[in-house]
């Protein structure tokens, strides 16, 4: 999606470190962050929202993927969010978790 900021970063257009990356998915450091430790977690196919992921085991794919942040980056308890939706929030139409920590 040219568009896209995250399809964007993930071709290098816009710089950005990845904290993790897999086949699938990829993490960054939120750019304006709500919590101490606040990280996106990005499917690197474009999908739009929530409501658009037509194959679920991407999202076990993605939480597999925080266990496996959360270890590298010392979070035990954190908190996750997905907004979907322009009314509930969602900024940046490709989808993402968030993980939230203090
Ligand atoms: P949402 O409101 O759920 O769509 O969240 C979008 C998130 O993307 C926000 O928390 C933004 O701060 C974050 N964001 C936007 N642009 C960038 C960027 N270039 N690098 C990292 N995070 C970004
Ligand atoms: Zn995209």
């Amino acid at each position: 999606m040219t568009n896209c900021i995250f399809c964007k970063i993930l071709n290098k257009e816009i710089p950005s470190k990845f904290v993790y990356e897999d086949e699938f998915c990829f993490a960054i450091n939120d750019i304006n962050p709500k919590a101490k430790k606040h990280i996106l977690v990005i499917p690197k196919n474009h999908v739009e929202s929530l409501n658009e992921v037509e194959d679920t085991m991407l999202l076990k794919h993605m939480f597999d993927a925080i266990k496996k942040i959360n270890k590298q980056e010392n979070i035990s308890h954190f908190k996750t969010l997905i907004n979907t939706g322009k009314n509930a929030g969602q900024e940046v139409m490709h989808l993402h978790i968030h993980i939230l920590a203090d």
